[in-house]
């Protein structure tokens, strides 16, 4: 194995459930220590492609390797990869140090060094002091720490996750996502996560893979897919966007093909300020919803398109009721981002709010 080795190396991975092709010749590597996230819709086939790589189904076709060696006919507990669920699966009867030690006691390592390992393991997701209480007796992002370090424990060299923040409500998630990227930094290991949320992939991933009816429909690093999403879907899917189809980007762009432009990348000017960039439009103020830190301001084009634009409340101008308003949007032409012909399905559903 040389540095060069990726840590997972899928090549045209398969699975079909009868009529259904839940993941459609998938070719992906994952490099040692990334934060890797699978991020898509419901049904699009990122659970499958985790439970292929644990060794929890069977391809239809196709290989997976880890790092380096072929493990497509290996059973789970031979593939050095371990697996984190969304319920944690914690053994309610047993301790914290005996639930974390358990992967290590199943493997017939002898009690001293399964102690101290379970020990420096809890330690590592800061559970030191928690060591000789029950999982009933832990919060969520406790219980979430205790899954952790009980996978880690047997140090795989790949970590699969699968929604493990989705039963935590949305505070503990958010600083459940700080913790999780700090202990892949400290641990080292490779992180292959799966969610349906897009901010969450988007906070902690080092690449992402988008899915959409089993395959990926783009990848790149959170910046990347943000910034220059690929597709119609990536656009709406990864954030919120502004999607002009063909006819909307002929008329506002001069230009051919679907388009779209982020939000927070459109200024209004309301009388004096004239706004900058070199698209501009003129429409009406239709909708101002307030969202803390920033406003999302509707303005219908009368060039017929309904646009959405996200201005910071620290420069917002204080004007409480702006509706009906008439006023200039405009946009810089590096902010377009051209979308490739859409040739996959609409998704089943956002996960967004
Ligand atoms: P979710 O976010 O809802 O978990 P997902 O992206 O992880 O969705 P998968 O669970 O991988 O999606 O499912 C992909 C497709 O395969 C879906 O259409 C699903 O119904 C189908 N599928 C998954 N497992 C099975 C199974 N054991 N038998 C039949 N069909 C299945």
């Amino acid at each position: 194995m040389d540095a060069s080795t990726p840590a997972i190396r899928l090549r045209a991975l398969t699975k079909e459930f009868g009529a259904v092709t839940a993941v459609d010749h998938v070719d992906l590597e994952i490099q040692p220590g990334e934060f890797f996230s699978m991020l898509g819709p419901s049904g699009s086939g990122k659970t499958t492609v985790l439970r292929l790589i644990a060794g929890f189904d069977q391809p239809t076709d196709g290989t997976i390797e880890l790092f380096g060696t072929d493990v497509t006919a290996r059973a789970p507990f031979d593939r050095d990869v371990n697996t984190v669920f969304q319920d944690y699966a914690l053994f309610p009867h047993m301790s914290v140090l005996d639930n974390v030690a358990y992967g290590l006691r199943v493997r017939g390592v002898g009690r001293r060094e399964r102690l101290g390992r379970a020990r420096e393991a809890l330690a590592s997701v800061r559970l030191a002091d928690f060591a000789d209480r029950r999982p009933a007796q832990l919060s969520g992002g406790q219980r979430q720490r205790v899954a952790l370090a009980r996978a880690t424990v047997v140090q795989p060299k790949a970590l699969l996750l699968d929604e493990p923040l989705g039963a935590l409500d949305l505070k503990l998630r958010e600083q459940m996502q700080v913790e999780l990227k700090q202990i892949q930094r400290e641990l080292g290991i490779t992180f292959i996560f799966v969610t349906h949320d897009q901010d969450e992939a988007l906070t902690l991933s080092d690449r992402i893979a988008v899915f959409n009816a089993g395959r990926i429909e783009q990848l790149g690093t959170p910046a990347e897919l943000y910034e220059r999403p690929a597709s119609r879907f990536v656009a709406d899917f990864v954030g919120t966007s502004n999607l002009f189809d063909a006819e909307l980007s002929a008329a506002l762009l001069g230009r051919d093909g679907e388009h779209s432009v982020r939000p927070e990348k459109v200024q209004i000017a309301r009388g004096d300020l004239p706004p900058s960039g070199e698209h501009r439009a003129e429409g009406t103020i239709t909708e101002l919803i307030y969202t803390g830190s920033a406003t999302r301001i509707v303005v219908d084009l009368d060039a017929g398109a309904r646009i959405t634009v996200l201005e910071q409340n620290d420069q917002h101008r204080g004007d409480a009721d702006a509706r009906g308003d008439r006023v200039v949007a405009a946009w810089r032409e590096a902010d377009v981002v051209a979308l490739a012909a859409a040739d996959a399905p609409e998704p089943e559903a956002s996960a967004r709010p």
